[in-house]
């Protein structure tokens, strides 16, 4: 079913609201949530206020922000589908910290026409290069990118405006029926820490659905298990002038052994689609001790029992040719959500149909990293996301497509109401 039309008031409304926020400066920081401190910035706290008063306004209940700046809030379901299953929608207020988000000046490109766009610090984007911007040419689409100095922050705007946009229709349309729908707002997401705080207490929802993808008919349920693995060699210092008497074990050359022995085609640099990697992220130290930190990515938990093996086998293989010794230890940062999502099959299978009735064929691509959706599967909420119409994330030639918002919005309008005839 088409709800919402181009060129409709809804639309013109859902391109308002999303400008609007992406104005709003939310940028988070790793630095400060590594530390724990969840919202990590105070311009969260402050989107976290204006977000809730606005649900407020447009009829939401139960609307609640938690003391780490979660905003929570419901609609209740329509007449006769009161027993109809809740889910809940998440999507993410802060935007990232490697491209500034402050000061955000949105530019619309209405009935786009395929021109090459121009912006400051000679940021282009040119459709030939772009081939969802050329797409957008064709349908003569509305655009909206960054002046160029900074991110637009349509992730996760994009999700939010969505997500509003959708339930504010749903409670102007009462003829459309719906169960119990529980919504979500998140700070930190972009630090890896979206989901330290999250209140699942507030949850009466068994399933939920993030909106944080990118292009038209992205569908994600997949991504990589992640561990990190920490190392510690040990040596035996000396005195240099005395070191082969002394038999000196040197830290540093134990560990820059391990690193260069850890295989080259199965790095980020040297991967892609399916395919996991081991990443050396930190290493410091002296002759004495030397610390290596990495990443271990892959989709298959057995492969992943690989890693870990082959990463204390080259450890103790580096050591015990120096005559060291090393400690390896590997912490799980998080898991791929694919199975978790196996067990409940009807949460990703009626998003399929949800996308399907709006005439959009699901992209199921597995991420490459993690989503709050799969902390939250890991924590028995199984949490599929959808795209959102927003393109080159995390730069400042990111751009969002207005219909391709508008289809994200009829496919939550259209996914409601499935739902409630579970
Ligand atoms: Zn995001």
């Amino acid at each position: 079913m088409k709800f919402l039309k181009n060129n409709s008031p809804e639309a013109e409304q859902l391109a308002e609201r999303f400008i609007r926020y992406a104005k709003i400066y939310s940028q988070s920081s790793s630095e400060n949530a590594d530390k724990g401190i969840i919202p990590s910035t105070p311009q969260q706290v402050e989107f976290a206020k204006t977000l809730s008063q606005e649900l407020i306004d447009l009829g939401f209940q139960n609307v609640d922000v938690s003391e780490h700046s979660y905003v929570y809030a419901n609609i209740p379901a329509t007449k006769g589908f009161e027993n109809a299953k809740p889910f809940c929608l998440l999507a993410h207020m802060d935007t990232v910290e490697e491209v500034s988000g402050l000061n955000v000046n949105p530019q619309v490109f209405k009935d786009y026409d395929g021109h090459i766009i121009q912006l400051k610090n000679n940021i282009v984007l040119d459709p030939e290069k772009i081939p969802a911007l050329k797409q957008a040419a064709v349908e003569k689409d509305t655009i909206i990118t960054t002046d160029g100095t900074t991110l637009l922050g349509a992730d996760d705007k994009a999700g939010i405006t969505i997500i509003v946009s959708a339930l504010k229709y749903l409670m102007s349309h009462l003829e459309i029926p719906h169960g119990l729908i529980e919504v979500m707002f998140s700070p930190d997401e972009e630090t890896g820490h979206g989901m330290d705080k999250v209140p699942l207490e507030k949850l009466k929802s068994k399933f939920a659905y993030t909106v944080d993808g990118g292009h038209l008919g992205e569908l994600e349920s997949e991504c990589f298990n992640a561990y990190r693995s920490d190392l510690v060699f040990t040596g035996c210092p000396s005195h240099t002038n005395a070191a082969r008497a002394n038999g000196m074990v040197n830290a540093i050359s134990m560990a820059s052994a391990f690193i260069q022995s850890l295989p080259r085609h199965e790095a980020p640099e040297t991967t892609d689609g399916r395919l996991g990697f081991y990443c050396p992220l930190r290493f410091s130290g002296s002759m004495e001790e030397a610390q290596v930190s990495l990443f271990l990515r892959d989709f298959d938990k057995d492969n992943m029992e690989r890693r870990k093996a082959m990463v204390e086998q080259l450890a103790d293989a580096a050591a015990s040719s120096f005559g060291g010794t090393v400690k390896v230890e590997h912490i799980q940062q998080y898991l791929n959500m694919r199975e978790g999502l196996e067990k409940v099959p009807y949460v990703k299978d009626i998003l399929i149909k949800a996308f399907e009735e709006c005439g959009v064929e699901p992209v199921m691509t597995p991420i490459r990293g993690g989503t709050d959706g799969s902390r939250l599967t890991e924590m028995g909420i199984p949490t599929p996301n959808i795209f959102t119409g927003a393109h080159n994330y995390h730069s400042a030639s990111e751009w969002v497509s207005l219909s391709q918002m508008v289809k994200a919005t009829d496919i939550v309008i259209n996914l409601s109401t499935l739902i409630s005839k579970l």
